[in-house]
């Protein structure tokens, strides 16, 4: 006998979880075509040269093989990637700018821990084909929708741009090569803290003062326009970094108009964002509920889909993290508890009334409700409510003899206990109301 097992990282999610998952799903799905996103899919398997060159560091997390042909592939890292190949290849049939979403899972070659693992999925939107702020914005603002909607009590998205972070380091005299590892020091911030951020930039090379200078910029925090001003004053010369504060203050000024409180995001200039292809702002947003770490990252990358096309496109997104919003839901309390998908429960009284209960459960079903019936006829009228209370279903029906002769329903309210006898015509819009105010 083989053991049962599954892949560490990777996760079964079993019915009452699954449940919980289509919950977030559907209301991401509703909330991004409100904002007129179109679906997009694409296989989990890449070639691997697909995604080669494109994740900087994190590319030794791509799993690769190769398949029967010899062929050398990989499993989808992220969503953005893919999109990128797509949009250089059906070129003649997008309509630009596109606005796309898409969910499904990714892989990753990691250490599995909390909310961190080798296959999740993500759930993306990304505007393909506009340089403008109000793109940004509007990724913004989606996730800053799509969060309320799943009743998320606090969030702030922090909000960069790549070259507020250049222009940081040239500051401190440092080139682009230096710069790289001064990203990487920022972006440990959070986990090692200023002092650990301080000896990994004195390691990597950068002077004490130049490091002071940079701990400074990258720790302002306040009201955005604060930030942006004191930015300003320190970067004054760096044509791309003030290029990069008119383009942060474009987006904040577009947040204003849109109506996103200003409760719900702040200039960060010490968010770095791993993935190395970025260009432009960068975006993560973070809650106390989950101190692990984000619980979705995103930016602009006007440069990656012209490595599959001989032209720029320049695009923003990003990526909600399906397990990390799942897993903090389920602490809070957020959105609805369901164990099962049916709502009612219709007994077999005896063999002889089966054929009515059939019919009912029918019935039933075309007027849009959930039903099950029992599956053993013989079984005790007790064993079958025994049956609907083990699997959480409130409603349970009786159509006996007598009911039948009556042309009438026994409704049992397994919440609350309550019994009481329905006319057969009304059963159906009578369940429609109690399971439209029960199910939560
Ligand atoms: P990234 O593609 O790295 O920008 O990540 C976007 C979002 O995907 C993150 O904010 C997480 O919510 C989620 N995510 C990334 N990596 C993982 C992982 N290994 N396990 C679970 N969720 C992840």
């Amino acid at each position: 006998m083989q053991k049962p097992q599954n892949i560490k990282g990777m996760r079964d999610h079993l019915p009452q979880a699954m449940l919980l998952r289509q919950y977030i799903i559907n209301t991401l799905t509703v909330v991004f075509e409100r904002h007129g996103f179109e679906p997009l899919a694409t296989p989990v398997m890449e070639y691997a040269e697909t995604l080669e060159g494109k994740l900087g560091d994190d590319e030794k997390l791509i799993y690769r093989f190769e398949d029967h042909g010899g062929r050398k592939l990989a499993l989808r890292y992220d969503q953005t990637v893919p999109l990128a190949r797509v949009v250089a290849q059906y070129a003649g049939q997008l309509a630009l700018p596109w606005r796309r979403y898409a969910i499904g899972p990714s892989y990753r070659g990691e250490r599995p821990a909390r909310g961190r693992y080798r296959e999740f999925w993500q759930a993306d939107v990304d505007i393909v084909g506009s340089a403008s702020p109000l793109a940004d914005a509007e990724i913004v603002l989606v996730l800053t929708d799509a969060l309320a909607a799943l009743g998320f009590p606090s969030f702030t998205t922090l909000i960069n741009h790549r070259q507020v972070l250049g222009g940081i380091a040239r500051a401190s005299g440092l080139d682009d090569v230096a710069a790289s590892g001064v990203y990487r020091a920022i972006d440990k911030l959070d986990k090692i803290g200023t002092d650990g951020v301080r000896e990994e930039l004195l390691r990597s090379g950068v002077t004490d003062a130049a490091a002071t200078r940079i701990l400074e910029m990258v720790l302002l925090e306040g009201q955005a326009e604060t930030v942006l001003s004191e930015l300003g004053h320190r970067l004054q010369g760096d044509e791309r970094a003030l290029a990069a504060l008119t383009n942060l203050r474009a987006i904040v000024a577009h947040l204003q108009a849109m109506g996103v409180s200003p409760e719900r995001y702040a200039l960060a200039p010490r968010l770095a964002r791993g993935l190395s292809y970025y260009t432009g702002a960068v975006f993560e947003t973070i809650s106390s509920h989950w101190p692990e770490g984000s619980l979705l990252g995103g930016g602009r990358y006007d440069e990656l889909i012209g490595l599959f096309a001989n032209r720029q496109v320049p695009t923003v997104g990003l990526a909600f993290g399906i397990d990390r919003l799942h897993d903090v839901m389920e602490e809070l309390g957020l959105g609805p508890r369901l164990q099962t998908t049916a709502q009612v429960f219709v007994t077999i009284f005896s063999p002889e009334q089966m054929a009515a209960s059939l019919q009912l459960t029918q019935e039933l079903r075309g007027a849009g409700l959930n039903v099950i019936t029992a599956l053993d006829a013989d079984a005790g009228l007790g064993k079958q409510f025994k049956e609907a209370d083990r699997k959480g279903i409130r409603y349970v029906l009786v159509q006996g003899p007598d009911d039948l002769a009556r042309d009438e329903v026994v409704l049992k309210d397994l919440g609350s206990g309550e019994q009481r006898s329905v006319p057969r015509a009304e059963v159906a819009t009578t369940l429609r109301a109690l399971v439209k105010t029960t199910r939560r």
